[in-house]
């Protein structure tokens, strides 16, 4: 028997290991089959190309708990190792590597979630195993060989007992770990890490129902088997081309992925390529809710089918963060932090080549089937909108798709929208405008009035829709925003008949002095303007621009709009044509003129949705003793 001492500075590493890789501990197990998968598949590539005549045949890799014997084994049926392979990779090779990994991390330990991804391997078992046992014999001639090592840098080494090609590893669960001894908390590793490698896996067995024979009686049994039970799927539909595929196969895989999810995906992106990084996946749109922070299936991100992470924050636009499925890429730095990520070129040419496909997808989802993209549209549009505001890229591609659908529900697309009002609603200057209402019921009463003048009413109603307005208004000539409740509409759009007044400019003034009297309000600006005698008396408007930084405060724009509270502001129109405008100007009891203006006001102020509280109750109040 051979002994010896591992060629390591430091004297006892594995308390280290212990110690920096504390919240990751579980990776031992994905370290551990990722290794058995590597072995199986070398050997299938070295039984390709001929180099050995062995038999291949149809390997799995079996992982047991032995919670008795406080055991867990690996087993695989791979290349193994000869005694000499052992001393090399596994005492030197391996245990140096890991050595480096942990003088290289152990300062940047505490910026946990990226330690352990990768690169401490095989040595990983000791974060839970206070003793591991090598048991492997190589695909070739040599012998079998036993390696043990009890956490400390001495092991043993020497000849054993197995005839059958591969590794065995058993790892001796430590006291602190015995969790690890529940099956379980196996199973639950084995689906989280490994659902999709690429050698079948064997935990343990399950009974399976086989058909009844011919003949069999009614009450006869269903004869029953005992079959290998196998947690993964080795051949995952991302792995393949998409022309193999149906689309039931994409609906399949989305249930694979996310079995809790009872939600079918509106449409997939297959992702495939090899120059000039390596990346393949499959990426879903799901129907996503306004509110996004409940959001728990994520994109899981694989490095040739092991999983690593579900945050993939970094690696994909932050826009994209909110699509769900799976990238593969063996391209991605793991052992990195995530601001060294995003500085990273080939992550960087990853991250535009995902926004590039998803703008392509969608813009041939448009031009394809434009009636499907409408009823799309959405449950897709905040992740549209999302990326117009934050990828220029995207922008410029969606501009050509996105959609602006009218309160009747017509979708334009900008240059339509643009074609369309540009008869009917345009400034004095020329500039379109581009009325919007952002809540159908809220705003009724002044869509209504719009409607009733021939302009065309979009409804805009994702929270991000100011900041959206802001970069069109910026990004394109001539055009801008008003919400049908905002600086009055009439003034905004240019018109040939303006209406004659019926009050002269004396009277006008007179009223306008009185209601600024009885009302005495800062915030309110009053403006006398002559409409059609079927509009409202009183509309109370809000100024465009304080209303939308307003939103933008509460959305947040990147401390931009960060600009203390805002100033409450309003104008309340007054119709000069108005039969009850006119009579109010002619009642001789002040106390009655009063009560008129106050009233109005308060009707005014209730169509705009701001009478509340006790202002509301003496509004009622009131109006009933006036029924009375
Ligand atoms: P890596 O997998 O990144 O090479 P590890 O520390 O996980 O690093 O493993 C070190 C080496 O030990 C492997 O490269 C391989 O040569 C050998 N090895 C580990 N596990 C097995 C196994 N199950 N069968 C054959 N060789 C193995
Ligand atoms: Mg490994």
């Amino acid at each position: 028997m051979a002994t010896g001492k591992i060629n390591v500075s430091v004297e006892n590493i594995f308390p280290l290991i212990k110690k920096f890789l504390y919240s990751d501990h579980e990776i031992f197990l994905r370290e551990l089959v990722s290794n058995a998968t590597d072995a199986t598949l070398k050997l299938k590539h070295l039984t390709s190309i001929g180099e050995t005549t062995v038999d291949y045949g149809n390997p799995v890799i079996e992982v047991k708990v032995d919670k008795e014997g406080k055991k867990i084994h690996i087993i695989d049926q791979g290349v193994g190792m000869t005694k000499e392979e052992v001393e090399k990779y596994i005492n030197d090779i391996a245990f140096s590597g890991a050595e480096e990994f942990l003088d290289k991390y152990k300062d940047s330990a505490k910026d946990s979630g990226i330690i352990g991804h990768f690169g401490l391997g095989f040595y990983s078992a000791f974060m839970v195993a206070e003793k591991v046992e090598i048991i492997t014999k190589s695909y070739t001639d040599a012998p079998a060989a036993h390696w043990t090592c009890d956490g400390s840098p001495s092991f043993t080494l020497e000849e054993a007992e197995k005839d059958t090609r591969g590794t065995e590893i058993i790892l001796h669960i430590a006291e602190d770990s015995t969790e690890f001894l529940e099956e379980s908390r196996i199973e639950e590793l084995l689906r989280k890490y490994n659902k999709f490698m690429p050698i079948p896996i064997k935990f343990g067995t399950r009974t399976e129902t086989l058909p009844k024979p011919e003949g069999a009686k009614e009450e006869d049994p269903a004869p029953t088997q005992e079959v290998d039970n196998i947690i993964n799927n080795p051949n995952p539909a991302w792995t393949k081309q998409p022309t193999e595929l149906k689309e039931e196969d994409y609906t399949g895989f989305y249930r694979e992925l996310y079995p809790m999810q009872f939600e079918e995906p509106l449409f997939h992106i297959h992702l495939n390529v090899d120059y000039p990084f390596n990346l393949t996946g499959i990426l879903y749109f799901p129907k996503l809710t306004n509110d996004l922070n409940t959001q728990k299936d994520r994109i899981q991100l694989y490095q040739n089918q092991v999983f690593v992470t579900d945050n993939v924050e970094g690696i994909v636009p932050e826009f994209l963060t909110m699509l769900r499925g799976v990238i593969d890429s063996p391209d991605i730095p793991l052992n990195v932090s995530r601001s060294y990520l995003q500085a990273d070129g080939a992550v960087k040419k990853i991250s535009s080549y995902i926004t590039r496909k998803v703008a392509d997808k969608l813009s041939s989802l448009f031009k394809n089937s434009r009636e499907d993209f409408e009823a799309k549209w959405n449950d897709i549009k905040i992740v549209i909108e999302y990326g117009m505001l934050s990828e220029e890229k995207f922008f410029e591609k969606a501009d050509k798709f996105a959609l602006y659908p009218t309160i009747d529900g017509t979708y334009y697309t900008f240059e339509e929208l643009q074609e369309k009002i540009k008869a009917n609603q345009t400034d004095k200057d020329d500039k379109l405008v581009i009325l919007y209402a952002s809540d159908k019921e809220e705003q009724h009463s002044y869509i209504e009035a719009a409607k009733a003048k021939g302009y065309e009413v979009l409804l805009l109603d994702s929270p991000i829709v100011p900041h959206l307005m802001q970069k069109l208004e910026t990004s394109k000539e001539n055009i801008s925003f008003a919400r049908v409740d905002a600086d009055h509409v009439d003034n905004l759009i240019k018109k040939e008949d303006t209406q004659i007044s019926k009050l002269s400019d004396e009277e006008k003034e007179a009223l306008k002095t009185d209601i600024e009297k009885i009302i005495n309000n800062k915030s309110y600006t009053i403006q006398m303007e002559a409409m059609d005698s079927s509009a409202s008396p009183f509309i109370i408007t809000e100024p465009e621009f304080m209303r939308r930084m307003k939103e933008m405060q509460q959305t947040g724009g990147g401390g931009m709009f960060a600009m203390g509270n805002m100033p409450e502001m309003y104008n309340l129109v007054v119709n000069t044509n108005h039969e009850l405008v006119s009579e109010i100007l002619s009642t001789k009891t002040a106390k009655k003129k009063e009560r008129l203006i106050n009233q109005s006001l308060d009707l005014a102020r209730l169509s705009k949705g701001l009478l509340k509280g006790e202002e509301l109750t003496n509004f009622i109040k009131r109006s009933y003793e006036m029924v009375k």
